[in-house]
């Protein structure tokens, strides 16, 4: 980076910190979108002109409301709940919902920040937001989990519409919580519609919805591998998490003949060397999206494999490692672990896994680095091809599905490609994704005026 570069992006910094104190997950995404476009927009005079990137990093609108409901035991409980509508420049707004008890505004700006590049990415008309609560869905029983989702929608209904704005899972917000956010919504506004995605397949959910974020994972991983003549076939894997995203990546990359030797959760990582195979993945299948069971069970079961607790999985020497669980879960450390034991690829499965420190490092040393916002796009994607088909009230089937999943990955690729090759061939995947993803919506910007 130029002087001159530096000095605007410090400069620019310096200004968001100011109007955005605290957020320091909000400052981190930013930071690293920042660093990629910042010569871009000092070359184009229209986008200093227009404060195309100031515009860009201020939510459109920001709902926050309490979310009250009853325990089990007749307790009163409340939470907080945001819905984050970022950027509407090039179709509604679309992104997940994530309950989690570390669920802050900060987080939700991250992510509905990033998610307004990525979904620009996918080529397909959908604009970014992000929302959620710091909502604990772990150890509540399902009524529980119910009543909460119930109240939820009694308040997001007002603000959510085929037309405006999609939610979607994430953390915490899978198939069940779905599925009771879309009865409320329907019971209260007497509207089969889509607006929500990820749900059942008998109530307009996509095939291969479930299986998009993962699978599309593996395959950018592929496509990074393939463009200098490579494939994954044979490669050591390490996955963390064992959520949605860890466990359909768990699934492709069995499937295209790599070995994956680790998965995890909150509690620690499974290293298992022998390789997960088809059996183990439906053991934890089960474990994990049926039971709600823990880690270590898999290594009670399965006696060559050790549970670490309480540790990432990232000093295994592997060729590739694809970051599932959660945000900021590769430090700088371990980025120079992996690095130091010859690892060729990270692929992001979640979102922001990796600090910013760790995603320098990883360029500088050249491996085959894809971000999340090109990587995971997979699962916001086939939410897009969800509504398409609800729109049509139409349903294709897996096969269509996954063909356009494939197609979408590949032109994601491609257009990293275009804007991330530097003149030695290596191909700078941050950056490639950060300006392909910016120019769509920030000329859709421009052509507004003053909106
Ligand atoms: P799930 O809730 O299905 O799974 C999350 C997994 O990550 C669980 O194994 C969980 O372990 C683990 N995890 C969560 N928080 C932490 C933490 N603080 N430390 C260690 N482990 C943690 O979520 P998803 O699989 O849907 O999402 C995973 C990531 O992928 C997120 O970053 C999400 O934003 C991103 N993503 C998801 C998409 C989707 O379609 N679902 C689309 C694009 C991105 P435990 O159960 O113990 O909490």
């Amino acid at each position: 980076m130029s002087k001159n570069t530096k000095t605007e992006v410090e400069k620019f910094m310096r200004g968001l910190v100011k109007r955005n104190p605290g957020e320091i997950e909000f400052h981190q995404a930013v930071r690293e979108v920042t660093e990629s476009l910042m010569p871009l927009i000092l070359d184009n005079p229209q986008y200093r002109k227009a404060q195309i990137l100031e515009r860009m990093t201020e939510p459109d609108r920001i709902i926050i409301f309490r979310v009250t409901w009853e325990d089990d035991e007749g307790n009163f409980r409340a939470n907080r709940a945001w819905r984050v509508q970022f950027n509407n420049s090039i179709g509604p707004y679309k992104g997940g919902l994530r309950f989690h008890p570390s669920v802050t505004l900060s987080i939700l700006k991250f992510l509905g920040f990033e998610q307004t590049f990525k979904n620009s990415l996918t080529g397909l008309p959908m604009g970014g937001g992000k929302g959620g609560s710091n909502f604990n869905p772990k150890g509540k029983s399902d009524h529980e989990v119910m009543r909460f989702c119930y109240s939820m929608m009694t308040e997001l209904h007002r603000h959510i519409g085929e037309d405006t704005d999609i939610p979607a899972g994430d953390i915490g917000v899978g198939a069940r919580e779905i599925s009771f956010l879309f009865g409320q919504y329907k019971r209260m506004k007497n509207r089969f519609t889509g607006i929500l995605t990820g749900k059942g397949l008998s109530f307009g959910g996509s095939s291969g919805r479930r299986e998009a974020t993962g699978y599309g994972c593996v395959y950018f991983c592929e496509n990074m591998f393939k463009h200098r003549g490579e494939s994954i076939e044979g490669k050591r894997c390490l996955i963390s998490g064992s959520g949605n995203v860890a466990i359909y990546s768990i699934e492709k990359a069995l499937e295209m003949g790599a070995k994956v030797l680790t998965f995890s959760d909150s509690s620690g990582f499974i290293y298992d060397p022998d390789g997960i195979n088809q059996d183990k993945l439906a053991f934890l299948k089960d474990l994990k999206e049926v039971r709600r069971g823990r880690a270590h069970e898999y290594a009670d079961k399965f006696k060559n494999a050790e549970f670490h607790a309480g540790k990432r999985p990232w000093n295994v020497p592997a060729d590739i490692a694809f970051p599932c669980a959660t945000q900021n879960e590769i430090s700088k450390e371990e980025a120079e672990t992996l690095i130091k034991n010859g690892i060729q690829a990270v692929s992001e499965g979640a979102n922001m896994p990796t600090v910013l420190e760790g995603a320098h490092a990883f360029v500088n040393a050249k491996i085959l680095f894809g971000p999340a916002k090109a990587a995971n796009a997979g699962g916001v994607a086939v939410s897009g091809l969800e509504q398409s088909q609800n729109a049509l009230r139409l349903s294709w089937d897996h096969r269509e599905v996954d063909d356009r999943l494939k197609d979408i990955m590949r032109s994601i690729h491609a257009k990293c490609v275009e804007h991330g090759s530097d003149d030695d061939n290596f191909v700078n995947y941050v950056k490639g994704a950060n300006i392909a993803g910016f120019i769509k919506v920030a000329d859709a910007m421009l052509a507004y005026g003053a909106v």
